[in-house]
């Protein structure tokens, strides 16, 4: 069946692979629904926009995107509340941060009306692939990447924009122990450290092995120049709590402005707690660590909502962090995951309604 509805194409599955999904052994992003999202960008226009069987696609092992790498993506979910019905959350950010990595990657920008009305007619299609219960949600992964043939170094005049959308439950599991940088950078100034450039998540993946092999989990990334200020853990952001103080380092230019971090900041205000968005330095966090005064560390993102952070290691020494009773971390879970899967009032207007 092939319909043509407010200029998106809609190609219907003949046969779901719903049935064949086994929700209780879900790999994180390694199942997806039955459609996606494809839209071209040619002679200048967004054109050919589809929503079609998920599948392969065929391209040129010439595109620029394998040579150079001019590729970005978002992450994203949506949430089935406990009547069936289906909700995005602050997808408008999403859009806003695609089209603000794409620009740093000479990229061009996304329509909106677009994005949203290719996010309706996707879930529309699949929104059974959405298991009830908290914790379960669609991870939903839009993506742009340059398909001009040839190997020249410049920036494609060809792009191919995607979404895909995949059945996730709770990303981690327990807590995670971290390591501190002190060589290794992800981003630096004037980089695109701000931009969720894909580039960036494959430089991390050496410097991660690194500190996988020391029983790491996940790296806390420090400033390129001295490696003295604290930035990002791993591809989250990073909170700490110093007595009942949540410290986040400001955005620039080498950190990422995630949604979930602007929206636990938005939660401390709201409920009293005090937050200081400055830089934090390693020994300003070291010596919080010693007078028992460092009672949290957490990262924040789409994929895993709030991941505590149980030890941190820098250089030879490692701290271990007890989860203290009144935890911030599983506090703004708890409150993001009420507004998420609408079982809380959304006084921000965060939800986005689906179907
Ligand atoms: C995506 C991402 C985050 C988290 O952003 P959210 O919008 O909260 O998902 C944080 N840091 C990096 C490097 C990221 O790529």
């Amino acid at each position: 069946m092939s319909t043509n509805t407010n200029s998106i194409t809609v190609k219907q599955a003949t046969n779901s692979r719903l049935p064949d999904v086994d929700f209780d052994n879900l790999t994180f992003g390694s199942t997806f629904t039955d459609h996606m999202f494809m839209c071209d960008f040619k002679n200048g226009v967004w054109q050919d926009a589809t929503v079609l069987p998920y599948g392969n696609l065929s391209i040129s092992p010439a595109a620029k995107v394998f040579h150079y790498g001019q590729a970005v993506f978002e992450g994203m979910k949506a949430f089935k509340d406990e009547n069936g019905k289906v909700f995005l959350f602050r997808p408008e950010e999403n859009l806003e941060r695609i089209n603000k990595s794409s620009k740093r990657m000479a990229i061009p920008e996304f329509p909106r009306d677009l994005f949203f009305d290719a996010l309706h007619k996707l879930l529309a299609l699949d929104k059974g692939w959405i298991q009830g219960g908290v914790g379960n949600s669609l991870y939903i992964r839009p993506f742009v990447m340059a398909t001009q043939v040839g190997v020249s170094a410049s920036p494609a005049d060809e792009y191919k924009f995607m979404i895909l959308m995949s059945p996730v439950k709770a990303y981690y599991t327990g807590d995670v122990k971290v390591v501190i940088a002190t060589k290794y950078s992800r981003s630096a100034d004037g980089g695109v450290g701000a931009a969720k450039a894909a580039g960036n998540y494959g430089a991390q993946f050496f410097p991660t092995n690194l500190a996988r092999e020391k029983g790491f989990q996940q790296v806390i990334w420090t400033d390129s120049n001295e490696h003295k200020y604290l930035e990002e853990a791993g591809t989250m952001n990073v909170f700490f709590r110093i007595n009942d103080t949540l410290i986040t380092a400001p955005t620039s230019d080498r950190i990422l402005d995630g949604v979930t971090r602007k929206s636990v900041l938005a939660l401390a205000e709201r409920d009293g707690i005090k937050t200081d968005v400055r830089r934090l330095t390693v020994t300003e966090l070291i010596e919080a660590a010693k007078a028992g005064t460092l009672k949290e560390i957490f990262g924040s993102g789409t994929a895993a909502v709030i991941s505590p952070v149980s030890a941190f290691g820098y250089n030879e020494d490692v701290f271990e962090l007890e989860k203290p009773s009144d935890s911030f971390a599983t506090k703004f879970k708890k409150e993001l995951m009420d507004i998420q899967y609408n079982r809380a009032e959304d006084t921000f207007n965060w939800r986005y309604p689906i179907v």
